[in-house]
């Protein structure tokens, strides 16, 4: 037998309201299996059903349809305390008349455990999430990164072994956020616990998770590792949502080995390596993401050539972003390094060729 999945859900589907007052589900027959161990994003769009996925997880919602099963163990009818699961929600809702130690012991305490069980195991959560030596403060006397912290301790102390974690980043700062990403994902290393973590800003969910489930409309579009989804995103949805990318209708001139050559506007040509099942005179849609795309000066006079000017540049740092205007109404997005100096290398106005490598073409699904 293999090893058990920490969460199955099985063709779970939500409707809010009556069944007088039926709408369109919140969730529409999601399937979806976590293993035990994983650092596990739920990733999508504001309002696309993620914080409903966890609430069903947890217990605080019921399906309409479907089960969630935890460790083999179907959770139909348990209420969220006899769960394996804890909950860190976006707001962090600590108890405000409370020191930091009793609202971390708050959970043991209401499972009736003794009292020296609780003082060790609340001081073993607060040494990993380094709050050591703030445990007699109160909560309004701890900044929010701090604040945090105690809320994911808290949800820490009753040893859960599944942690889902709503958007529990969102209200700190951007060097804070970036800071608790990868003490975030130390901590489920060292524990060792599944964690399940909504968000809706990918590179969060690009940087930490071991996998991501890309939800969208209430329905899973993609599960897989970061480096899948971004570079092998299975529709116009997922390529659009995680990071930036080109969109470039095209369509197929000819097939050459598994890839084809495609014709975009009048008369460009883009080779494409990968080219799945289209066939001829098919039209298909094309993403390239803007860092593999690249600019060169315009070469011989071929027309089967992307040549475009740059409408205009935006430097960020790190790298410039230009915006090239290419014949038939086609504009595409470049990201390239600057130059020795930090300076851009390109101007407004001028004229470019643009290169795609035909690995970096992905032809998608609708
Ligand atoms: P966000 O990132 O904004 O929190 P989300 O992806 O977590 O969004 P949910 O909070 O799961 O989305 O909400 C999904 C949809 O379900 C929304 O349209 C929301 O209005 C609706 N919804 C959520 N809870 C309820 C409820 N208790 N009753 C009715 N509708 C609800």
């Amino acid at each position: 037998m293999g090893q058990q999945s920490a969460v199955e859900i099985r063709r779970l589907t939500k409707v809010f309201g009556t069944p007088a007052t039926e709408s369109t589900p919140v969730l529409n027959d999601v399937s979806l299996t976590i293993e035990d161990n994983e650092f596990f994003t739920l990733l999508g769009p504001s309002g696309c059903g993620k914080t409903t996925l966890l609430r069903l997880t947890a217990g605080f919602e019921q399906p309409t349809k479907g089960s969630v099963i935890l460790f083999g163990r179907h959770m139909e009818g348990l209420a969220p305390d006899a769960r394996p699961v804890n909950t860190v929600f976006q707001s962090y809702m600590l108890f405000p008349h409370m020191t930091v130690e009793e609202n971390v012991g708050f959970g043991l305490r209401m499972l009736g455990r003794p009292a020296a069980e609780i003082k060790r195991r609340s001081r073993h959560v607060l040494s990993l999430v380094r709050l050591t030596g703030l445990e007699n403060r109160s909560p309004h006397q701890l900044s929010g990164g701090q604040q945090q912290r105690v809320a994911l301790a808290r949800a820490l102390a009753p040893a859960p072994r599944v942690l889902l974690l709503d958007e529990p980043l969102s209200a700190l700062d951007l060097k804070l956020r970036h800071q608790m990403r990868g003490e975030l994902k130390t901590l489920q290393r060292e524990t060792g616990i599944t964690f399940v973590f909504v968000t809706h800003d990918q590179d969060e969910a690009l940087t930490m998770s071991d996998r991501i489930a890309v939800l969208g409309n209430g329905t899973i579009h993609q599960v897989g590792t970061p480096v899948d989804v971004y570079e092998n995103p299975v529709n116009r949805f997922v390529a659009g949502f995680v990071g930036e990318t080109n969109f470039i209708d095209a369509v197929i001139e000819r097939r050459s080995g598994a890839g084809a050559i495609c014709r975009i506007g009048e008369n460009c040509r883009l080779a494409v390596e990968s080219s799945g099942k289209a066939t001829v005179g098919e039209a298909v849609i094309l993403s390239v993401r803007p860092e593999k795309l690249r600019l060169e000066p315009i070469g011989q006079d071929d027309p089967e050539q992307l040549i475009g000017r740059i409408a205009n540049r935006n430097y960020g740092g790190a790298g410039t972003a230009y915006q090239v205007d290419v014949k038939g109404g086609i504009s595409l997005l470049v990201h390239e390094g600057n130059d020795v100096a930090g300076r851009p290398r390109l101007q407004e106005g001028e004229a470019v060729r643009i290169v795609v490598p035909p690995k970096a073409v992905r032809m998608l699904e609708g």
